[in-house]
């Protein structure tokens, strides 16, 4: 079976029309379809393009990260940051450094007594408008297929 690695340019941005992200000016986002690597809205409007298409892309929040979960949200005694630490509003957490994929919390509101954390990604519960330009469409090398990733430009490299 083969797989397609899809390489494309994009600009996001949110429901009010603010730029969030944009590949333009660097290389194209390239990834292995069928591999979860980018939000799924995205990936099935990009697999029915041609190489040259252009197209903007509704994407709703179940469809890109997902709705904000009430249950990724916590309220930590602010005795448990050390007391000199200035905690403020937007600044990130992560509970187990060593762990990368553990997610980041953003610190939502902070008193005397507790700070409130949330761990939902930054994109969460946001229908997403990309613009889209697709690039490239070729077969993956083995090598990717065994890696389950895209090598060279736009992709890993290693
Ligand atoms: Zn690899």
């Amino acid at each position: 079976m083969s797989t397609n690695v899809i390489a494309f340019h994009y600009t996001l941005t949110d429901n009010s029309g603010t730029v969030l992200d944009s590949s333009r000016g660097a290389e194209p986002l390239a990834f292995l379809a069928g591999h979860s690597q980018i939000i799924p809205g995205l990936e099935l409007a990009l697999l029915e393009m041609k190489v040259g298409d252009k197209k903007k892309v509704h994407v709703l929040a179940k469809d890109a990260y997902g709705e904000k979960e009430e249950d990724r949200m916590m309220s930590v005694p602010r005795t448990q940051f050390p007391k000199d630490l200035d905690v403020k509003i937007g600044d990130r957490f992560r509970p187990d450094a060593n762990d990368h994929h553990a997610p980041v919390f953003v610190v939502t509101s902070v008193n005397d007594k507790e700070v409130v954390l949330d761990g939902n990604h930054p994109l969460a519960g946001k229908d997403l408008d990309f613009d889209v330009e697709l690039m490239e469409i070729r077969l993956a090398t083995e090598e990717e297929q065994a890696h389950g990733h895209v090598h060279g430009a736009g992709g890993h490299h290693h």
